[in-house]
């Protein structure tokens, strides 16, 4: 995750803490005009709280007995106060501090999981930038289905397609829960309309529902991207291709490849890679048309530091297609 939007996230915590203080103060003094009985009763049971950790020190005789009767005395004042709230009008809570979240009470974390609150603080984040990446709700694990991979084998491959796909989407499980730790870059590569796209859009939904920073770009917009990194000093840009937590470029070969293209996004893969920043990247293309467009020097950077995934079977676009007409007749 980029550091610069934790920070920015805990300094909206602390704020709201400072918020809900500042609240608390004001019903406080408002209930102490009205009601100064509950104020003269909240003093009381300071007081005896004081007495209680001072005898939880003291070495007195008697000191469980007597410890025993200021936690009741303070309770019996609760119950009073609280008594008093209701019969004035209040709610039972009006004189406590408020939290916008009660499941992690504003800090953000529950132990060292980040609570529901932070991943949609990280979200409005995200909607902030030109670079937010939004997965339509309908592409998740759930709705991958198998039954467009036949279980025929063909001559060539050693899985049929659904067994190939089974083993790639369950690897793919493993990456997700391995995030945190892991370095590994994916490449997916094969025939179009094989659910690479799905897939990697399955991968980017669950990561950042899990609070994590995803860029995702089409290799024709990434050369656009890198352009405008290069002529135009877009430094926040190039700081969310290269920090995000990942990269995902979508159809590598179908941008217009230059000189300047091929060069900039060699760059750009080796920084990442020098720097552990993960990618995901598929192509349309074999492995073979991969290394007749690119340079070696691209190449070797590809299929040396990922993890290769061929995907294969019918176009299930087409399926889909033919289905959709099949069932509308
Ligand atoms: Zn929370």
């Amino acid at each position: 995750m980029t550091n610069k939007y934790h920070l920015e996230i805990m300094k909206l915590y602390d704020k709201i803490k400072e918020n809900q203080k500042n609240a608390l103060e004001l019903r406080k003094s408002e209930v102490k005009k009205r009601v100064p009985e509950i104020d003269d009763i909240e003093n009381h049971i300071g007081k005896l709280c004081i007495k209680v950790s001072l005898a939880a020190f003291q070495d007195a005789p008697n000191r469980e007995q007597h410890l025993k009767e200021l936690k009741e005395n303070i309770t019996n004042l609760r119950v009073k106060k609280t008594e008093l709230l209701v019969s004035n009008g209040y709610p039972l809570d009006y004189l406590d501090i408020h939290y916008n979240c009660n499941k992690c009470n504003d800090t953000g974390f529950i132990g060292l999981q980040k609570c529901s609150c932070y991943k949609q603080k990280l979200n409005s984040f995200y909607y902030r930038n030109s670079d937010l990446f939004i997965v339509s709700d309908d592409h998740n694990f759930a709705n991958f289905n198998m039954d467009f991979y036949s279980d025929k084998r063909n001559g060539r491959e050693k899985y049929s397609p659904k067994e190939n796909m089974k083993s790639i989407v369950n690897q793919c499980f493993r990456y997700i829960a391995n995030f945190e730790s892991t370095s590994e870059n994916l490449l997916f590569y094969g025939n179009p309309g094989t659910g690479k796209t799905f897939l990697s859009h399955c991968i980017a939904k669950e990561l950042i529902d899990n609070g994590y920073f995803i860029v995702y770009k089409t290799s024709e917009e990434l050369i656009k991207n890198l352009k405008d990194i290069r002529f135009n000093n877009n430094s926040v840009l190039e700081d969310h291709l290269i920090n995000c937590d990942l990269l995902i470029i979508d159809d590598l070969g179908t941008e217009v490849s230059s000189e300047f293209a091929i060069s900039e996004l060699f760059n750009l893969l080796n920084t990442k890679l020098l720097r552990n920043k993960k990618m995901l990247i598929s192509s349309n293309f074999s492995l073979d048309e991969l290394l007749s467009i690119y340079s070696e020097r691209i190449t070797s950077r590809l299929f040396g530091n990922f993890s290769l995934f061929k995907f294969y079977g019918d176009d299930i676009r087409l399926q889909k297609n033919l289905n959709s007409k099949a069932s509308s007749k």
